[in-house]
């Protein structure tokens, strides 16, 4: 997920709430069955993926090294497998990964939020790196179709922010009886005309609360006329703060390799094309044509590589699980830094309300005809009020959907970097140029670089950016759960955030609970796994501080405090 990510259930309620229970069963089912209480609760489990104890250390093949296969190295190092991570990139972390402006700042390309702050271990290893977080007060800076500051832009945006949780509770009370097709969308038109009755000023701004319903697609990578209403539900995330992690990911990252790269075999620019099942094996092939086999194979390939390259597998893959592949959704989200000399919309000495810190969205923009026809809405987020050092006169603006594959494919139909970069200033000009103390021919309002992600194109990362439910899903709960389960009896089992427990689908940390889960469950399966001081206390996800009945990422974490 990126800026945002919801959660309303209070925590009265996840006793009975699906998606806790679900958070609970995940994490038990995956805990070391040392304890005599879990192995009898695991017990037809183990039966059935029960693998003959080994004279030597199993060899285990993990297919990517992001997020989800280091930690999955980690549990099965740390239980004695001999592991071979094969990542075809020439570099670790998959989509968790950073770049340096010409600046010299670094800066994540891919997340930078850190969803929940409630037993979150992402949040753990945030403050074992000692890496700096922020959280921006709640403002609202939004800009109306024609450019004009919005002058009730909070009262609206609790309208809008109102409808969300409705629709939430909607979804997570109704979900068996409510049509696959219909959308987010379709349950904002129904809600915003009882939310804002009224004639002609209420027209004005229902429309507005329409206009920011659009801004959801930042949330998910695609537009909100195509997020399931039926399984809105599972975009819910951990309780809690939303962090923006100002000091970057790479520290997190680093210690989450810490230990493959210590003691696991790492073959980097290893594409893998190829995975063959055999009675007592499974085969990996490369690009290159080089063939490993391993006991087990972990593929952490990203769902979007799994869409477009289930022929890979053989046998084939079982209709159902193939079915599920098929059925979630894949998104699309890309980053791009907007650097400027000095943070020009700051002035020294005003006060944080009075700035245009934080977020900051442009609605439906009529004003930029050319470069934006289809008026698709525009969001930034302000880096120069970040906490010191990370501070940066920067300006990090989300695109989704449609959005990102028109950008990508305008920027690779032209030759030189200096195109590329007068491209994005002039698509981007129309929306910085509003911002306060702009004027135009001075060399502060002048980008000097600009850096834009590209993961729509990038074929490892699947195309896009991380899962989502769209229209027409029925049965998105149990497509997680079928991916989830892999094909044990084949060797071949899946991790990443695709396959996470619901509550963190889409995220660094439902990356990382996914890998430590499959990890635990082929230790557990070859009666290797050790006891683990960390392992998980059920108690934790009933232990919260309860002030927020919904949690949405950055700006409006504290518009939804109860
Ligand atoms: C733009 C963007 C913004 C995001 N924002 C946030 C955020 O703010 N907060 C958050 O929590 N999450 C965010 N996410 C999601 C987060 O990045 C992912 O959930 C997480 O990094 C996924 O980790 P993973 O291990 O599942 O997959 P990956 O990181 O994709 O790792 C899979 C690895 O497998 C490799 N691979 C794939 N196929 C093969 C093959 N055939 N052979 C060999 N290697 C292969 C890939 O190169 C990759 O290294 C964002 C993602 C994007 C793209």
């Amino acid at each position: 997920m990126d800026a945002y990510s919801v959660s309303y259930t209070s925590p009265s309620l996840r006793g009975s709430s699906r998606i806790y229970q679900d958070l609970a069963a995940y994490r038990q089912a995956t805990r070391n069955r040392i304890g005599q209480k879990a192995e009898q609760l695991n017990m037809d489990f183990l039966e059935k993926l029960r693998k003959p104890r080994p004279s030597k250390p199993p060899r285990i093949g993990i297919v990517g090294a992001g997020i989800s296969g280091l930690r999955c190295a980690d549990v099965l190092l740390q239980n004695g497998f001999d592991v071979t991570i094969l990542e075809g990139r020439d570099r670790i972390g998959g989509r968790t990964h950073q770049a340096t402006l010409p600046s010299g700042h670094l800066v994540d390309l891919g997340p930078n939020w850190i969803h929940g702050t409630e037993s979150n271990p992402i949040l753990d290893l945030t403050k074992e790196t000692s890496t700096p977080t922020h959280t921006w007060e709640e403002q609202v800076n939004i800009f109306d179709e024609n450019g004009k500051v919005l002058q009730n832009g909070s009262s609206l945006t609790e309208a809008m922010w109102g409808i969300i949780v409705q629709a939430f509770k909607y979804s997570a009370q109704n979900t068996a009886n409510i049509d696959p097709k219909k959308s987010l969308h379709d349950f904002f038109l129904e809600k915003v005309q009882e939310t804002l009755p009224g004639e002609e000023n209420s027209e004005q701004q229902r429309k507005i609360v329409m206009q920011m319903a659009e801004l959801w697609g930042a949330f998910v990578g695609s537009p909100v006329e195509t997020q399931s209403l039926k399984f809105f539900w599972l975009e819910e995330c951990i309780d809690g703060e939303n962090l923006f992690c100002a000091g970057t990911y790479k520290s997190i990252l680093a210690l989450i390799a810490k230990p493959a790269l210590e003691k696991a075999k790492l073959r980097l620019s290893t594409k893998i094309i190829k995975l063959e099942t055999k009675p007592n094996a499974i085969t990996l092939t490369a690009e290159d044509g080089s063939e490993s086999e391993f006991d087990e194979v972990v593929v952490t390939s990203p769902l979007g590589w799994l869409k477009i390259n289930k022929p890979a597998f053989h046998p084939p893959l079982p209709t159902r699980l193939s079915q599920a592949i098929d059925s979630i959704g894949y998104g699309s989200l890309e980053k791009i830094y907007i650097t400027f000399p000095r943070a020009f919309w700051l002035k020294d000495g005003a006060k944080p309300e009075d700035q245009f810190t934080g977020f900051t969205q442009w609605l439906s923009p009529i004003y930029a005809p050319d470069t934006n026809p289809s008026k698709w809405n525009q969001e930034a987020v302000d880096m120069a009020t970040l906490p010191i050092p990370c501070a940066h006169p920067t300006l990090l603006f989300y695109i989704f959907g449609d959005q990102s594959v028109s950008l990508s494919t305008d920027l690779a139909a032209l030759p030189s970097e200096k195109e590329k970069q007068a491209h994005l200033t002039r698509f981007f000009k129309p929306y910085f140029s509003k911002l306060p103390y702009y004027e135009e021919g001075s060399k502060d309002c002048l980008p000097v670089a600009c850096l834009a992600t590209n993961w729509v194109a990038d074929e490892l990362a699947g195309y896009g950016s991380y899962s989502t439910f769209r229209t027409g899903l029925q049965k998105g709960d149990e497509d997680i759960e079928i991916m989830r389960e892999g094909l044990p009896d084949q060797h071949l089992w899946f991790a990443g955030e695709h396959v996470a427990p619901f509550v963190a689908l889409g995220t660094v940390t439902g990356a990382y609970w996914s890998g430590e889960a499959v990890g635990k469950r082929i230790a557990d399966a070859y009666g290797m796994a050790q006891v683990d001081k960390d392992d998980f206390n059920p108690e934790e996800i009933n232990s919260n501080d309860g002030s927020k009945e919904v949690n949405v990422r950055g700006f409006a974490d504290k518009a939804l405090e109860e």
